[in-house]
């Protein structure tokens, strides 16, 4: 009787489990389907067992009953096919060759060959000659049975409470102990096969009740799914091969907004986009991936643009909050699976770098594609970054001495200091490169005036004055020219070293000349100081001839690019520009000058300075020091 009461109990069970699951928040994956689909078949053959059961109490063994038995006991094959074809859909991360999965299989299909065969080893059930049914327990096959569970759902919990450790000791503990108990039954003989039936339901229940916990996927603030129900799906549609479309939203300044108004107020205009996303998702879902991040997933690219379109117009700038005005700028991400991406890991990382993008150089409601080189880009940047914060902290940048040689004096009087990096395989990275990140990630300045100073000593320790040289020629990039206290700072370190203002030229760029106010102020107190400065890289901006005359600048460094293509007979610039530039009162410097024709061309058209290969590639200290003296002594 006992065993009627349990087959109804794990019924109504079942029925109950399956209602839940109806009602509550799921995420839309195929493995919460593949569970619901795994409840309905556990609930049929659990009444169909019930029922047997009933049918063999009330009426005994007889032809009618005998077949409702047989019946279920297919029915519990079915549910351990079901439960199989779960777990199998659960273990989508492994791969199928995972020692454990294929264990795994190999007891399923034992099993199942087992019981599906019993009729004619007799081994779970027979019929006897008169039509009449027989079960049998051997021990054996129940351990079995208990066995393949047990491996089974260690399995389930070994693949998806990695996380949650402390979810998953609750989880082995019940199961040892819900082992023991079973296997003490069966010892007893109180229980027959429904002691793994019974052994199932347990462990199945615990699953549920932690693992399929909406409190894992959702996020608190919003109501939204949270990041890792995000991940999940879409680890899951790309285990499966299916195609997904990723748009990302991200408020661009988040951050700042947060510091002016505070996590509540913004959590609140983040309920409300959230809302607007919702209504706007062409049937796709919204998750909350981060702070300042919502994401959407949707079957194609063209829905993606679609829904791209109707937000960029629907989602609101400005946002009024208990009576304060939040304003945000929002930027859109697009990537798509197959499409712009192999697999998972790839598009993960993607997706961390658009969250982290707060660099953007796209303009704002603009949809960014998140191809391949802007990730890989952001990656070099960091890792050359954090060389260049390890080198401003440990005062570890090199600086190298590039000669530049007069026309008039026949000899070097002038040097131009050039930056040198080195990656963490000892290679030099490209100057022009390092430069640039350091101005993005506000370093310019230490590292300016680092290597400011370190010039300054070089030419104390080595008297260079002493040598020939009259001037030393220092870069200046656009984040120093802006900084208003740079003058102060320079002519402060060149005092320290007792080296005079008026010795140091100040190359720079062109750009930087069409830059607001602060920089020629900048410039303007520099040359109070004492010190010159020299237009760099001539000839590779935009500027009309007109504008650049006007500069108040001592030296134009004609850019190497236009000395060659001059000398390959591909422009007649330099034949007007040079006079002009001379005309003026301002002195020039070519560079690139790498063989002697250079040299003739650059002579013949009165140029004052001659830098490049043709006399010395840019040396280390010593190597300078040689050359200088010998070059010198020549002369
Ligand atoms: P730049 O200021 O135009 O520096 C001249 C560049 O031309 C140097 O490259 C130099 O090695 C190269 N060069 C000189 N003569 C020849 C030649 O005959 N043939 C060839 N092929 N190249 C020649 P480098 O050292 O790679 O520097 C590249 C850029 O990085 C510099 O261009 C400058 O914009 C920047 N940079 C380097 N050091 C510093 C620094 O200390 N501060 C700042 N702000 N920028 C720097
Ligand atoms: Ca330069
Ligand atoms: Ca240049």
């Amino acid at each position: 009787m006992y065993e009627i009461h349990f087959e109804i109990a794990a019924a109504g069970f079942f029925c109950l489990l399956f209602l839940a699951n109806l009602l509550k928040k799921q995420l839309q994956s195929r493995r919460t389907a593949a569970f619901q689909i795994l409840l309905c078949v556990m609930m049929a053959a659990s009444f169909l067992v019930a029922g047997s059961d009933l049918c063999m109490f009330y009426y005994g063994t007889c032809e009618g009953t005998t077949l409702i038995k047989a019946a279920s006991l297919y029915a519990e094959v079915l549910c351990l096919v079901s439960f199989h074809c779960y777990i199998l859909s659960a273990a989508y991360r492994l791969s199928l060759d995972s020692p454990l999965l294929l264990s795994e299989c190999i007891l399923f299909v034992f099993m199942t060959v087992i019981i599906l065969s019993s009729p004619w080893t007799k081994w779970c059930f027979y019929l006897d000659g008169n039509g009449m049914f027989h079960q049998q327990t051997p021990f054996l096959v129940i351990c079995l049975f208990l066995m393949e569970h047990l491996v089974m759902d260690i399995f389930i919990v070994w693949v998806h409470y990695k996380e949650h450790l402390l979810q998953r000791r609750v989880f082995y503990s019940l199961l040892i102990l819900m082992f023991f108990c079973a296997v003490a039954a069966e010892m007893t003989q109180k229980v027959k096969v429904e002691g793994v039936t019974v052994f199932i339901l347990f462990v199945l229940f615990a699953f549920y009740l932690s693992l399929q916990s909406p409190d894992f996927y959702v996020d608190t603030s919003t109501g939204a799914y949270n990041r890792d129900g995000f991940f999940e799906v879409l680890r899951e549609r790309i285990a499966y091969c299916r195609k997904t479309s990723c748009l990302l939203v991200r408020v661009r300044n988040y951050h700042s907004m947060n510091q002016i108004y505070g996590e509540e107020t913004l959590q609140e205009v983040q309920r409300q986009i959230y809302d607007i996303l919702k209504k706007n998702s062409a049937n796709g879902i919204v998750y909350h991936v981060g702070a300042s991040t919502f994401a959407l997933i949707l079957k194609d690219e063209n829905l993606l643009k679609g829904v791209y379109e109707q937000l960029s117009v629907k989602i609101p700038t400005e946002w009024l909050v208990e009576d304060e005005v939040v304003r945000h700028e929002y930027s859109f991400y697009q990537i798509s699976y197959p499409k712009d991406c192999q697999d998972y890991e790839e598009l993960v990382q993607r997706i961390h770098y658009a969250r982290s993008d707060h660099e953007s150089r796209h303009k704002a409601g603009s949809l960014t594609l998140l191809h391949w080189g802007a990730v890989k880009e952001s990656e070099a940047k960091k890792k050359v970054a954090h060389l260049l914060e390890e080198a401003v902290m440990d005062n570890s940048i090199e600086i190298q001495f590039q000669p530049i040689y007069s026309i008039e004096k026949d000899k070097i009087t002038s040097l131009e200091v050039l930056a040198r990096l080195k990656d963490e395989n000892k290679n030099y990275i490209d100057p022009e490169y390092f430069i640039h990140v350091a101005e993005e990630n506000h370093m310019i300045i230490p590292l300016g005036e680092q290597i400011f100073r370190k010039a300054c000593i070089f030419a104390s320790r080595n008297r260079i004055f002493d040598y020939g040289i009259e001037d030393i020629n220092i870069n200046l990039s656009p984040g120093q020219c802006r900084y208003e206290k740079l003058t102060e700072v320079l002519a402060g370190i060149a005092a320290e070293h007792g080296i005079p203002m008026a010795k140091m030229h100040l190359e720079i760029t062109e750009s930087e000349f069409t830059d607001a106010d602060a920089v020629s102020r900048t410039l303007q107190r520099l040359k109070e100081t004492g010190a010159k400065v020299a237009l760099d890289d001539f000839g590779t901006g935009y500027s009309t001839l007109s504008n650049i005359l006007e500069l108040p600048v001592d030296f134009v460094k004609i850019d190497k690019s236009l000395v060659w293509s001059f000398a390959e007979g591909k422009n007649q610039f330099l034949n007007d520009l040079m006079p002009m530039i001379k005309a003026e009162g301002k002195k020039i410097i070519a560079e690139g000058i790498e063989t002697q024709e250079h040299i003739d061309i650059i002579k013949r058209l009165q140029g004052d300075f001659l830098q490049g290969y043709h006399y010395a590639r840019p040396l280390p200290e010593k190597n300078f020091m040689r050359f200088l003296k010998e070059f010198n002594a020549q002369c």
